[in-house]
């Protein structure tokens, strides 16, 4: 670089949260900065993140080692590239896996395996690993300054760029270019919830946690003293948070017996847990991993040609190119778990031979019931039933139960029938081999759903309200340890599940919050403390960051709107409106603002599952190509906002 570039001022870009997005987006842009020759301008990088810089609030590295990631080491990296025999830096370095064995692990800790699962805290230190080679790799000319410090306002300058208000040091910043990497939000309360807190204002005994990360919620003995009854409604990944921090952080301990099984052993410090939830059943175990990092399904039915083919034919027929999920998309989707459960079935108990003959013939009858039973007797496996995942994810729905304890023991046999299948592997073990189809397809239904890809009333109801709650329960479990966990919990009395389509009220003479279930009979508890067990869906309107806040009400964001003119129908999406790739953010004016970005949570709704926290070894993931894209974008053209054309398919305002 020359003397004079050097003179000359620096492209300035800050990256407001570093999470794994915005860590993503530096290490692709040092990357480029690396490989992409010298830039004509110096470049000065601001990380900002208003936790902890090179971690972010959810992977913060104070909080306790009972919380774990949902994903086995040998599956998470943040480096774009493999290792090699140079020191680890942007564009190559090692997996979550290798780094650990690489490392020198504190006394407390276990070594972990590649198919193990480290704790949140542990990923938070490969993420801040991750960071300082990205900051120790920066290229001459180039700057990188972390700033702890929240953002808390962002004002557009009219020669470009925009001026940063900062809650500490330095105060202001004046960048040409930000990237909102902000993650998850903090909601408001809604109605219901705002009820919730304020009885619990009202009676001094009672305690009320929002939905939050559960190492940021109030779960100490002072707010849920020992053996009084909390309820926790929500039985998804965070119930294992709390169920953990009012357990084991309690200084309780799970004793492992000589058969493998576990058993709990009190402090006597816990209190006695009631958990709920509309289906009943907490969510289920992964399956035991078996797939290497570089596994990628192929798909059968659910491809591009099929969804292109389809938009075609509703373009064809209707004038809009609009995709009716349940039409369109679920069949096709169903059509993959079938097929790899019913290939899995025969591959294990009569070989590959007779498995691969089986997948070409279910091609021609996948989604026909009556076929595929057919199918199966000709084969020789006439008791297999095709899956039905609605079925799987409502076990209970219409039924009753005489008592507690009849559900209890109907809950506990279906607990561990799936912990059975959990052990069977996700891919010799044919429900949970079917069940990560619905992991593996993800890219393919964010290519049918993001961006007004589907149609209003279609997104609304057939996506995201039957779904995504399936999809949920049924493909983003918890390692089989923490269900082992509960069992024991269960079995000790610790822990009670209320039953199916529980609520939670208030009792206003007792003083108390209570939970029953309409579907078991005696089933109805006081509680003295109410916890949210669920992270916030993300909501734009609803977001309490005093940065989301302004930058709605002065219109430099906006709330991504899909109007389908065609069919008169709207779609208010609750995400923030930003174009494809590389993201630039849409104003309320329907300004592309092309010194504006963002990425991952923030615009959820607008695209599909963007919670995802890391890259895959060896595989080209869509996190890894978001934040390419972004970066490629950042240290290319100057920002300079231009009029937004409206997208083939989707409508802003
Ligand atoms: C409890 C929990 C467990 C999870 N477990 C997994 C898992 O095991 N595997 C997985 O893949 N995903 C998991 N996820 C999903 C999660 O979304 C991703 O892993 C990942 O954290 C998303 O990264 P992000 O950078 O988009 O958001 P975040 O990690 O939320 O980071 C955003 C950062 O922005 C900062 N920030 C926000 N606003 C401002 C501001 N105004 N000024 C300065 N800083 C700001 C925040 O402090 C935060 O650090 C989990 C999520 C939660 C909540």
């Amino acid at each position: 670089m020359t003397t004079a570039a050097h003179r000359a001022s620096p492209l300035s870009i800050a990256v407001i949260g570093t999470g794994p997005r915005g860590i993503s987006v530096l290490e692709r842009l040092v990357h480029r900065l690396h490989t992409h020759g010298p830039s004509n301008r110096p470049v000065r990088l601001y990380a900002i993140d208003a936790v902890e810089v090179g971690a972010g609030r959810v992977w913060r590295t104070d909080q306790p080692s009972w919380f774990t990631m949902n994903t086995v080491v040998g599956q998470v990296t943040m480096y774009s590239g493999a290792p090699d025999a140079g020191p680890a830096r942007p564009g190559a370095g090692p997996s979550l896996g290798q780094w650990d064995a690489e490392r020198s692990p504190t006394r407390e800790e276990q070594p972990l395996g590649p198919d193990d699962y480290a704790s949140r805290r542990r990923y938070g230190q490969y993420l801040r690993f991750v960071f300082d080679t990205i900051r120790s790799h920066v290229p001459p000319g180039t700057d990188l300054l972390p700033l702890h410090a929240r953002v808390t306002a962002l004002t557009a300058r009219p020669a470009g760029g925009y001026h940063l208000q900062l809650d500490h040091e330095p105060g202001t910043l004046t960048v040409d270019k930000v990237v909102l990497a902000t993650g998850h939000p903090t909601n408001a309360p809604t109605a219901a919830e705002q009820e919730l807190t304020d009885f619990a204002a009202r009676h001094p005994q009672l305690h009320y946690v929002p939905a939050d990360s559960a190492a940021e919620m109030d779960l100490s003995p002072a707010a849920v003293p020992p053996r009084t009854t909390v309820g926790i409604r929500g039985m998804g990944l965070s119930f294992y948070d709390v169920m953990l921090s009012l357990t084991v952080g309690r200084g309780g301990t799970f004793v492992t017996a000589a058969d493998g099984s576990l058993t709990y052993r009190p402090s006597g410090a816990e209190p006695r847990i009631v958990a709920a939830s509309r289906s009943g059943l907490p969510i289920p175990a992964r399956g035991r991993n078996q797939k290497s990092p570089q596994y990628s399904h192929t798909a059968r039915f659910l491809t591009r040609a099929a969804l292109n083919a389809a938009r075609h034919h509703r373009e064809q027929v209707s004038g809009s190119p609009r995709l009716d999920f349940a039409q369109d998309v679920l069949p096709l989707l169903l059509s993959e778990v079938e097929h790899v459960y019913c290939t899995t079935h025969v591959r294990t108990r009569l070989g590959e031979a007779a498995a691969a003959a089986f997948a070409r013939r279910h091609l021609a009858v996948a989604g026909d019931p009556q076929a595929v039973r057919a199918l199966l007797a000709e084969t020789g496996l006439p008791e297999v039933e095709p899956p039905d995942i609605f079925r799987l994810a409502r076990p209970f729905a219409h039924r009753h139960f005489s008592s507690p304890a009849t559900f209890r023991s109907e809950l506990l046999q279906h607990i561990r029938h799936d912990l059975h299948q959990a052990e069977l592997g996700n891919h010799d073990g044919p429900l949970k081999a079917a069940l990560d189809v619905l992991r593996d397809i993800r890219n393919i239904v964010r290519e049918a759903v993001d961006h007004g890809g589907l149609l209003p009333h279609s997104h609304r109801h057939a996506f995201h309200t039957h779904f995504l709650p399936a999809n949920a329960l049924l493909s983003a479990g918890p390692p089989r340890e923490r269900v082992q966990q509960l069992l024991a919990l269960i079995e000790t009395g610790l822990v009670d599940i209320a039953g199916p389509d529980a609520r939670f009220t208030t009792d206003e003479q007792a003083g108390r919050f209570h939970v029953h279930s309409p579907q078991v009979d005696g089933s109805g508890h006081h509680l003295t403390a109410l916890i949210e067990a669920r992270i916030p869906t993300p909501a734009l309107a609803r977001d309490t960051s005093p940065l989301i806040r302004q930058l709605l009400a002065d219109g430099i964001v906006s709330e991504y709107v899909v109007e389908d003119l065609v069919h008169g129908q709207r779609l208010d999406s609750t995400g923030m409106a930003v174009t494809p790739a590389p993201f630039h953010v849409i104003d309320r004016d329907g300004k592309i603002l092309t010194d504006l970005y963002a990425i991952g949570i923030p615009t959820e709704h607008t695209r599909w599952f963007t919670q995802v926290g890391s890259s895959r070894p060896g595989v080209n993931t869509l996190f890894y190509r978001d934040a390419d894209a972004l970066a490629a974008d950042l240290l290319t053209h100057p920002a300079r906002p231009r009029t937004a054309p409206a997208p083939a398919h989707a409508a802003q305002r």
